[in-house]
């Protein structure tokens, strides 16, 4: 297999596995719990917490554990409206994730009122519109720092320093920045942030709220006095150890990993290129992500596509993931003015530290094979 979707998830790095392993058998205990193997449980949360912190410059007391990307996603910016309940105005983007994009959608049903800033064709917002957007009965403004689909990073620093100096709560969707490139909250000034464990090697369904120290945030949840109050309900300690793991990893493998990832995918660039000369690459070529690559074929339906590669055992994606089976055109596409139909033929591949030159080439010939039984290039 070659499994070319890590923007969807990743395999679990056999590090993580293996710090996991004793939570699952031995180490049981309850971290709540004053006896020995609550302590256990116990430090074993707080070093990972640690870990976490680390890979953001944060504060330990700064990370905040949840059930992943979309639960932090939805602490953050109902947490916001509950803590300034004079403010209903929200601003976020036309290429947020679901998770954004879904709650952003129920919180204008709810009443409060939601701006929805543009991308060019490349992907990028416009400042201008972003500055005007900004207001005093702005509750928070909610932005992906590296976009799931193209890979396309906006302008987090100046964003958060511009919503910072109007007093203007900032939370930025880190999911698939984290590990990908350099995050310092030591200067930028982001007050929120959300994190996903499975993006970065580690387990499904454990991630994190990094809370700037200081802030005031409401649980989501209401229920024991978890994570200082912060976050109700035992915590998912085998999950949370590998979040730690796959963190201290992501720290260590970033400088000396990444230039080899982006490689990979720049020669895989290269052979789409040179085998179908038709192929309209999405995205700003030299401001995204260096995994991932997201390129129209037209002429082609990338379910199609999607389905003969899978059969000769290469996984990539179509938009991203949670749309896959449903027949709209992603919306991070249309939103950059790509049309329908362009839109429905195309792919998104994402490489990992993972992945070697031997993937590239077998994809690439998996496509060419792919390509030519569905008819393209008679
Ligand atoms: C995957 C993803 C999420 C959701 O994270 P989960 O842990 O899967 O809930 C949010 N934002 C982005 C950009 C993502 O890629």
């Amino acid at each position: 297999m070659i499994y070319l979707d890590n923007n969807a998830t990743t395999p679990i790095d056999p590090g993580v596995r293996e710090a996991m392993l004793p939570f699952l058998d031995e180490n049981f205990g309850n971290p709540s719990s004053p006896h020995a193997p609550g302590r256990i449980a116990r430090e074993a949360v707080e070093k990972a917490r640690g870990q976490v912190a680390d890979l953001l410059s944060a504060r330990p007391d700064e990370i905040v554990f949840t059930s992943g990307g979309t639960e932090s996603i939805n602490t953050a910016i109902r947490g916001a409206l509950a803590a300034q309940p004079g403010k209903r105005h929200v601003v976020t983007s036309s290429i947020e994730h679901s998770a954004t994009k879904n709650l952003c959608e129920q919180l204008a049903r709810e009443g409060c009122e939601v701006t929805w800033l543009r991308v060019d064709a490349n992907g990028h917002p416009d400042m201008g519109e972003y500055r005007a957007a900004l207001r005093d009965d702005t509750a928070i403004v909610s932005l992906v720092w590296a976009n799931n689909e193209t890979g396309v990073l906006f302008p987090i620093e100046e964003m958060a320093r511009l919503a910072d100096e109007r007093r203007i709560v900032f939370h930025a969707d880190a999911v698939q920045a984290a590990g990908k490139v350099p995050i310092d909250l030591s200067r930028v000034p982001v007050h929120l942030l959300a994190l996903s464990a499975h993006k970065m090697h580690g387990p499904k369904s454990v991630g994190a709220l990094f809370v700037r120290s200081g802030l005031g945030l409401p649980s989501l949840l209401l229920g024991g006095g978890q994570e200082s109050g912060r976050r109700a309900g035992t915590e998912n300690v085998a999950g949370i150890v590998g979040f730690g793991a796959a963190a201290d990893l992501a720290k260590s493998a970033l400088l000396p990993e990444m230039p080899r990832v982006t490689k990979l995918r720049d020669e895989f660039e290269r052979g789409i290129r040179a085998r179908f000369p038709q192929a309209r690459f999405h995205g700003a070529p030299d401001n995204r992500l260096p995994n991932t690559s997201n390129f129209a074929l037209s002429g082609l339906s990338a379910t199609d596509l999607l389905a003969a590669l899978d059969r000769l055992g290469v996984c990539c994606s179509v938009g991203s993931a949670c749309v896959s089976g449903s027949p709209h055109a992603s919306h991070v596409l249309r939103a950059m003015g790509v049309g329908d139909d362009e839109a429905k033929s195309s792919l998104r591949f994402s490489f990992s530290r993972m992945n070697t030159p031997d993937d590239v080439q077998g994809a690439l010939a998996a496509l060419d094979e792919s390509a030519r039984r569905l008819g393209l290039g008679d």
